[in-house]
């Protein structure tokens, strides 16, 4: 099979060693499935977290945003299904004690089985299996953990993160980090339409941390425990609305952000359905857009109608009307709701992989990220750090541009290496300040992608770098 993708490995090293990502509490040994954001990996994180809200948020009507808490009213998770069912499969090697999700482990078999030739179980989804039933697939298949060791009977185990206001030992101070944030706009449903002009259909969006215990381990930021979601709930009346043209509107919406907005290569993407099996027993549809990751296809974005089942549950645990008037017919009813959701982190690691480039012939890696996402849209050098004439001359350029954008600086080593450097951190240009700027006013600009240079005078800089970023 030809190599399409970066692997993991060289991903997570480049994030390390350009200041990307780093591993949470590095200093005592890590934490698993934790990272920290970095320099460049905090601007890239609030690129792609600004155009998902420019794109849902700001520039649509029937949209609005929130900022939710983290920790909710503890029955907001029993209302929404958290605390009852949301769990995975768990697995302990019965020697090693190492933990593992069953359904994991069988999807591992199968792909073993099926790379030395098997076709019995080629079209098997395990996301349809029921617990028992993985147990018993288990037993009969006779799987073993990744060391080869025997493995306990899978056990339902719950991802919420639980805490306490006040003292643990008190069961009734017993509070959950949120494992989502959707819960946090269908509390909110009441206060959104008594407080804002927003008539059906229409959405609320919200960026944010959620919470989830998981066990596998691997993954880089694509499964962490904590994590940013970008959600949505899109809610409409039933009785007007077509939700299978919605729902493909919405599709559509999520496609294009991915391709047009954040650059991504269209062959790398395919759409998923869930089968009855696997969708939750209230929803109607369910598609996940999957990405081309180094380790398989895997969900990057759901889009799921979830009917009226969650303002159901908090009208039924709150006691509360979140009924909504039609403000025509006088009719009330419950909403029914389609809901993207996004990870943030998820995204990230996309953008990285996909955008990742060995330049074999000019012997670089390139990050050939788009412009607008870039952690610095260009990079300011004075061609010798030891001449104050051209460093003053820089340093008025770089003030200039750093009003308007992100813009870096670097007045080190020679220019081939600080190229070098830029591309691997994906800066579209840099600007290069010689003792011709000093005579004419123009700059050497080189691009990222083609290496090429050109001279531009200083005073179209700024109308050169809006062109790049449009
Ligand atoms: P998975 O099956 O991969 O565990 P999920 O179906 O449980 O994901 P959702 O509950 O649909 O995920 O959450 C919405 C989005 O949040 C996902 O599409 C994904 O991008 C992101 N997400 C979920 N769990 C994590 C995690 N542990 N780390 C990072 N992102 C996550």
């Amino acid at each position: 099979m030809p190599k399409t993708q970066p692997s993991l490995e060289t991903i997570v090293a480049l994030a390390k060693r350009r200041g990307f990502v780093f591993p949470t509490s590095n200093l005592y040994g890590g934490l698993a499935n934790s990272y920290d954001y970095g320099p460049l990996g905090a601007e890239l994180l609030r690129n792609i977290r600004n155009e998902w809200w420019t794109t849902f948020i700001s520039t649509r009507p029937d949209m609005v945003g929130i900022d939710s808490q983290i920790l909710l009213h503890p029955k907001t998770w029993i209302a929404s299904g958290h605390v009852g069912s949301f769990s995975d499969p768990l697995v302990d090697d019965l020697v090693t004690k190492k933990r593992y999700r069953a359904d994991h482990l069988i999807e591992e078999w199968i792909e073993r089985k099926i790379k030395k030739g098997s076709t019995e179980f080629s079209s098997f989804v395990v996301e349809d299996l029921s617990v028992k039933e993985m147990a018993t697939f288990i037993t009969e298949n006779k799987i073993l953990s990744p060391d080869g060791n025997p493995i306990s009977e899978p056990k339902a185990f719950n991802l919420l993160f639980e805490t306490a206001i006040g003292t643990v030992a008190d069961d009734k101070a017993r509070i959950y980090m949120r494992g989502e944030t959707a819960q946090g706009i269908f509390t909110n449903f009441r206060n959104i339409l008594d407080s804002t002009r927003v008539q059906l259909p229409f959405g609320v969006g919200q960026i944010g941390k959620s919470f989830r215990n998981e066990i596998t381990t691997g993954q880089f930021v694509f499964r962490t425990l904590e994590f940013e979601q970008a959600e949505i709930e899109y809610f409409f009346n039933p009785k007007e609305a077509d939700w299978q043209k919605l729902f493909e509107n919405w599709k559509e919406s999520m496609h294009s952000f991915v391709t047009n907005t954040l650059g991504i290569k269209e062959k790398n993407l395919r759409w998923r359905q869930h089968s009855d099996a696997e969708r939750s027993f209230y929803s109607k549809d369910t598609y996940d857009l999957d990405y081309n990751f180094s380790f398989g296809w895997k969900e990057l974005w759901g889009v799921a109608y979830r009917t009226d089942y969650d303002l159901k549950q908090h009208m039924e645990h709150s006691g509360q009307s979140l009924e909504y008037r039609d403000p025509h017919s006088g009719e009330t009813f419950i909403p029914h709701v389609i809901e993207p959701a996004l990870g943030i982190g998820r995204a990230f690691l996309m953008v990285l992989t996909d955008a990742y480039t060995e330049d074999a012939e000019k012997k670089r890696t390139v990050l050939k990220l788009k412009p607008s996402l870039a952690p610095y849209k260009a990079a300011v050098f004075p061609l010798l750090k030891n001449k104050p004439e051209l460093v003053e001359k820089a340093q008025a350029v770089y003030d200039s541009l750093a009003k308007k954008y992100s813009i870096t600086w670097d007045a080190r080593g020679n220019i081939g290496k600080r190229y070098l450097y830029q591309d691997e951190i994906g800066t579209p240009v840099c600007i290069t300040i010689d003792f011709d700027t000093l005579e004419d006013d123009t700059v050497t600009v080189r691009d990222r992608d083609t290496t090429e240079q050109e001279r531009i005078k200083l005073s179209n800089l700024e109308e050169y770098l809006a062109s790049m970023l449009q």
